[in-house]
């Protein structure tokens, strides 16, 4: 790769077909693959995503709202798409794009019956989620015999699937709580099963359940942050590769004496002189002002560069004092080093929020 002279997201699909070829070894062979690409697959770059892993053959996809699913719908993708978390208001478009509502409450289900009739559909595809635990979004059990027969009154809608999302698929110290949840959502199917006269597919797990819950993959697990590249521990992140590295440029260099101070409010006073490089990235971009005042730090030439006094909006200001650069050199703000998890770490968050977070104004590169 030819050296970063601007803010560029670099993606590398390579890097997405090694975590899916990884996630796929911890699942059996009949087991379906949905990947989920919400939130622009993770800030990565939706369109580009979805259409190389459909030629790598996921069998569903998700994204959250309708929206997401039209622009997937817009770009040619033809593989079955579940929206996670659909509004009435969007039944119709949702419909029109062919895309599969997640219905979670009698309330929605109602509705898009309503709506699938009104446009005169037979077996529509929808899915059912059941609330196990998180206590976010799901039918609970007591809403089955209801369900039921509001399946049984129409034939406009179909069920594909039933689901449930665990809370702590990540943490092992609540092993006991996610066992509870699968006995739950064991029961819950088992109920549903046995009135329908056919059967849909089950799934519970997200990348962290893949990995430490192979008893509860039921017949499709559902896989974002991993095909991503991160696993949710350091045993699991070594099998895993970053997809998207975060490069910036050092624009300009300032020697700053005894006695002065960087940036807005003066947030950074200079007890000793240290040397300051001013970056095109800052908190318009997604780097948050929680990264500042020596918080997070980037990388330029392999060393820790640390952020000197608050984020702006376009840009920040990190510490050379000790590094050998000049204007004009590349800086990585995450990828291999620091990964995005660790940097994301360093202002209390997650890299699902750093990596979402990041605005759509970053320039994405695709490496093939
Ligand atoms: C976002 C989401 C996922 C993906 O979770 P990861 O931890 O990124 O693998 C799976 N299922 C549901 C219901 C989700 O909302």
């Amino acid at each position: 790769m030819p050296k970063a002279q601007e803010t560029l997201l670099e993606i590398d699909l390579k890097a997405l077909e090694h975590n899916l070829a990884y996630l796929k070894s911890r699942i059996q062979p009949t087991t379906k693959f949905m990947a989920v690409v919400k939130a622009y697959a993770y800030g990565n770059a939706a369109e580009a995503i979805a259409k190389h892993l459909e030629t790598l053959g996921v069998d569903y996809f998700a994204v959250a709202y309708t929206y997401e699913g039209e622009q997937l719908r817009t770009a040619g993708i033809t593989t079955p798409i579940l929206v996670l978390h659909p509004q009435a208001i969007s039944f119709n478009a949702l419909i029109e794009n062919c895309l599969e509502p997640n219905l979670y409450s009698l309330k929605v289900l109602k509705a898009f019956i309503t709506t699938a009739e009104s446009l005169k559909q037979t077996d529509y595809p929808i899915h059912l989620k059941f609330n196990t635990g998180l206590n976010r979004l799901g039918f609970s059990e007591a809403d089955i015999p209801e369900i039921i027969s509001l399946l049984k009154n129409t034939a406009s809608v179909k069920v594909v699937s039933l689901f449930s999302h665990m809370a702590a698929s990540e943490d092992l110290n609540e092993k006991p709580f996610t066992l509870n949840q699968i006995d739950a959502f064991n029961s819950i199917s088992e109920l549903i099963l046995k009135q329908l006269h056919y059967k849909p597919l089950l799934h519970m797990c997200n990348t962290s359940g893949i990995l430490n819950f192979p008893e509860a993959h039921y017949d499709m697990v559902r896989s974002g942050i991993g095909m991503y590249g991160f696993g949710n521990s350091e045993k699991e992140n070594i099998h895993f590769k970053p997809v998207s590295t975060l490069k910036t440029v050092i624009s300009q260099i300032h020697h700053i004496p005894a006695g002065q101070s960087v940036g807005y409010n003066r947030a950074f006073k200079s007890d000793a002189p240290i040397v300051t490089a001013t970056l095109p990235l800052g908190h318009a971009d997604g780097i948050g002002r929680e990264y500042g005042n020596g918080k997070g730090f980037v990388a330029i030439n392999g060393q820790k560069a640390h952020i000197v006094g608050n984020t702006c909006m376009d840009m920040i200001m990190v510490d050379i004092t000790n590094i050998d650069c000049q204007e004009g050199d590349e800086v990585i703000v995450f990828g291999d080093y620091p990964t995005a998890e660790e940097f994301a770490a360093t202002a209390n968050t997650i890299s699902y929020e750093l990596l979402t977070g990041l605005s759509q104004r970053i320039k994405r590169i695709i490496l093939k």
